[in-house]
């Protein structure tokens, strides 16, 4: 905790220093002109929903803003690791939060998502609105994981605490009075559970279903639009909006039964599906063996040798065996089907990835990009807020284009202006050949000839 905190006051230092010394376009730092940010979460909605179901007041919003079409999220896909690195910008191997059931094997403390207060779990990394608080600013949140919470011996300056039976709207309430009240406020979260639920329980091809609760989820953004204005925060505040992961279709006869492969009373099941966390009461070599023949949709990983690119290994809380299922493929003991979608699985499928749509005065207008890490976003609020960023895994320089006041230049403008000049080029040539070859003709009617001649080594009459 001390730690941190002088991290944060040399980061500060840092960050003072370099903004003397480059002069940045705007001065931040006496919070006057930090333009508030407000930052929005709808758990579980998959990027593709975008183009499938009609969306209105989203599309609304991105079209007088930023998309990111894709964000490549942390593994393991699942809402708290998700949520705490937009917070954060770290791996969940970083952070700690690290699956929705966690065992501290020092301590033997468990971690689950109705059990999760303990600060001993959050300690590892400082969120944003903490670090927004160690600069003297103040922030505000409504269900936002994490923020009702004591991390660092703080929670959000303003906070809800959870409680998944507080409307949308009413949500949304308190977060305006405290942004238009409390002109300190400068971070504000906002979470949302849907169509993270609906997602579960039907699977996200039932269309009907999804079509269902993705109108309700663009309800509310038309909402929060509305509500905005009607506050006055519309056009004066930046905006958000963003998920932690997405969801796949899960079925019956995709399961894959540990009971068929290993006895029980050889391991401690920690985390089940989609990626189940293992540890061997006896011969672990004998275990991962079984394990990793067991079923060709699942791998089987010992820990030191789960893969660079998850970002994965380095916490004590990462248990010495991890199974990882296939997409769509859900790991059980006996055979007990869980639920019709799912996430969690490898943060390289697509169909986990979230989208981001971003709007305000700091965000460039109908600005598309394809894909960034959703560890980029914390550098980018640090920036948005003008506060120090704390150590983190993401790059501002891979998120800046998103913002009004960066100068970038756009690829396929610059391609563009590449070909235009070559095709005026090209015309003005073919122009110019064409003059002068009539000139040529129309003064000298026998060139032709003329040319013959002069091609001859020895001209006649010379
Ligand atoms: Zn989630
Ligand atoms: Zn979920």
């Amino acid at each position: 905790m001390h730690l941190q905190a002088l991290l944060c006051v040399l980061a500060a230092c840092y960050e003072s220093a370099i903004t003397l010394n480059a002069k940045s376009d705007e001065q931040k730092g006496d919070g006057k002109d930090v333009t508030p940010l407000l930052l929005v979460s709808f758990d579980g909605f998959r990027a593709d929903y975008l183009e499938k179901y009609p969306l209105p007041n989203l599309q609304k919003f991105i079209s007088d803003g930023v998309l990111i079409d894709h964000l490549s999220n942390v593994f393991t896909t699942k809402t708290f690791p998700n949520h705490y690195s937009l917070a954060t910008g770290l791996y969940a191997e970083s952070h700690g939060i690290l699956a929705s059931r966690m065992y501290d094997p020092e301590t033997g403390k468990v971690f689950t998502i109705h059990n999760s207060s303990d600060p001993f779990w959050w300690n590892e990394a400082t969120p944003i609105w903490v670090s927004v608080q160690n600069c003297n600013y103040k922030s505000a949140a409504a269900m936002w994981p994490g923020t009702d919470l004591m991390i660092q011996n703080r929670t959000s300056t303003y906070f809800l605490k959870y409680d998944s039976k507080v409307r949308f709207n009413e949500r949304l309430d308190n977060l305006t009075t405290w942004l238009t009240g409390d002109k300190l406020v400068k971070f504000a979260a906002l979470y949302w559970e849907e169509p993270d639920n609906t997602g579960h329980i039907y699977g996200p091809e039932n269309t009907t279903m999804m079509a269902k609760v993705l109108k309700e989820v663009d309800d509310h953004v038309g909402f929060l639009m509305d509500h905005l204005n009607q506050t006055g925060l519309w056009g004066k505040i930046n905006v958000i909006i963003t998920s932690d992961h997405g969801m796949v279709q899960c079925s019956q006869d995709r399961l894959i039964k540990l009971d068929d492969c290993v006895d029980r009373s050889s391991y401690v099941l920690v985390d089940t599906t989609p990626v189940a966390a293992i540890i061997p009461l006896n011969d672990s070599l004998d275990l991962y063996k079984k394990l990793s023949n067991c079923n060709v949709h699942m791998k089987a990983y010992m820990k030191a040798a789960i893969p660079d690119r998850l970002h994965y290994r380095n916490n004590k809380r990462i248990q010495p065996i991890i199974l990882v299922a296939d997409e769509g493929w859900t790991i059980v003991q006996q055979g007990n089907f869980l639920r019709l979608g799912d996430h969690g699985y490898d943060n390289s499928l697509r169909s986990m990835h979230p989208f981001l749509a971003a709007q305000g005065p700091d965000f460039r207008k109908g600005y598309r990009m394809n894909t960034i890490n959703s560890v980029d976003l914390y550098p980018l609020m640090c920036n948005l807020l003008g506060i120090p960023e704390m150590p983190n895994n993401g790059s501002f320089s891979n998120v800046r284009c998103v913002l009004l006041r960066e100068k970038c230049s756009d690829l396929a403008a610059v391609v563009g202006i590449v070909i235009g000049a070559l095709i005026v080029l090209t015309t003005i040539t073919l122009l110019f050949r064409l003059l002068k070859n009539r000139e040529h003709s129309s003064s000298r009617p026998f060139a032709r000839l003329e040319l013959e001649e002069e091609d001859d080594d020895e001209p006649l009459l010379e």
